[in-house]
């Protein structure tokens, strides 16, 4: 099968590859999609917990071609959504039920054989039915996951005023669960117009159109929003020059959520003092387990929405170009592999 393989960070091929087969208790998957996002990004320069060499794409919507030994409740040719996250069960935090922290996690796509592949291995359990959704919104359903445990993490007082950074599909997904999850309020932040359009398009109350560059000023913008600050502001962008930024914008008692991913070696200052005297509250939320049927239940209700989130659809053998279009280009909101077509 034809199959994007890096052999070292930063040098990739699509390339030919043995067809992999299911074991007892997998299920082989025919890609129909597999997601890109900025996590793509970070694997392609070697960060992240990436291991070589690796196919990746862990954002997996297939048809099930073939079922392993002892495999119950899937049917060949049904559409499911893959969990992609690996979970040994056996070291001390799985066996303590925190399991996103297990010590032999594995994730298809980061350090695993992931999507953007012909065919992709996958454990049975990790398949959730998909099949009366379209592709395109399928696709979102690993994102939000992310996001439904974001919100687990968060846990959002009712009545929140929330503003998120980040107007990326993570940012679009994460702004429609708080507004469904009980804020009062949703502020989105984002330097690109389109994607806050759409984020008016699926109910945000107020956007604010920054400046990626001057982060000062993007900050006194998104205060004169809320002048005595938010209850909660959500970072969704990862970039540094903005979480720092963020506990000046909450109110005193206020959460800042870390949700997008930083570079490991980046560094931002907090005030100890501040933190102590205003009693402000950080929190982090990293990927997902468990969270695949929420989200799908979500997206089946059209609680959330998905249209207009992927912009982009590319073949398994354009994948170069993929990358370009997540990295640079403006009009991109979301990219995805069809490994099905060559367009
Ligand atoms: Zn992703
Ligand atoms: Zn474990």
């Amino acid at each position: 099968m034809r199959a994007v393989v890096y052999e070292s960070a930063g040098h990739f091929a699509v390339t030919t590859v043995p067809t992999p087969r299911p074991a007892r208790g997998e299920v082989l998957l025919r890609v129909e999609i597999a997601g890109m996002c900025g996590t793509d990004l970070h694997i392609h320069d070697g960060g992240f917990f990436s291991a070589y060499p690796l196919t990746p794409g862990h954002e997996i919507v297939g048809r099930v071609e073939e079922l392993g030994d002892g495999v119950a409740g899937l049917d060949v040719g049904q559409r499911v959504a893959a969990d992609n996250t690996v979970l040994c069960g056996h070291c001390s935090y799985c066996r303590r039920d925190q399991p996103l922290f297990c010590r032999n996690f594995r994730s298809l796509g980061v350090n695993a054989a992931g999507g953007f592949a012909e065919l992709v291995v996958v454990r049975a359990e990790k398949c959730f039915d998909a099949g009366d959704l379209d592709l395109m919104t399928a696709v979102v359903t690993e994102p939000l996951a992310c996001v439904v445990h974001g919100m687990d993490v968060l846990d959002l007082r009712p009545g929140a005023d929330v503003v998120v950074f980040g107007a990326g599909p993570t940012g679009l997904l994460l702004a429609q669960a708080l507004l469904h999850g009980g804020a009062a309020r949703v502020t989105v932040a984002g330097p690109t117009a389109f994607k806050l359009e759409l984020a008016r398009s699926f109910g945000v109350d107020c956007t604010v159109l920054v400046d990626r560059s001057a982060p000062a000023e993007s900050i006194e913008l998104v205060r004169a929003v809320a002048p005595d600050g938010f209850d909660v502001a959500v970072d969704a962008t990862g970039a540094p020059e903005l979480i720092e930024r963020c506990p000046s914008l909450v109110r005193d008692g206020g959460t800042v959520l870390v949700y997008g991913m930083a570079g490991e070696s980046d560094r931002t200052a907090f005030s100890p003092y501040e933190i102590f005297r205003r009693e402000l509250t950080v929190k982090g939320s990293f990927a997902q387990t468990h969270c695949f049927d929420r989200a799908l239940a979500e997206l089946r209700s059209g609680r959330i929405r998905a249209d207009g989130i992927v912009t982009h659809t590319f073949g398994l053998e354009e994948f170069g170009a993929a990358l370009d279009a997540v990295r640079s280009d403006r009009s991109c909101l979301k990219a995805a592999i069809v490994p099905g077509t060559s367009s």
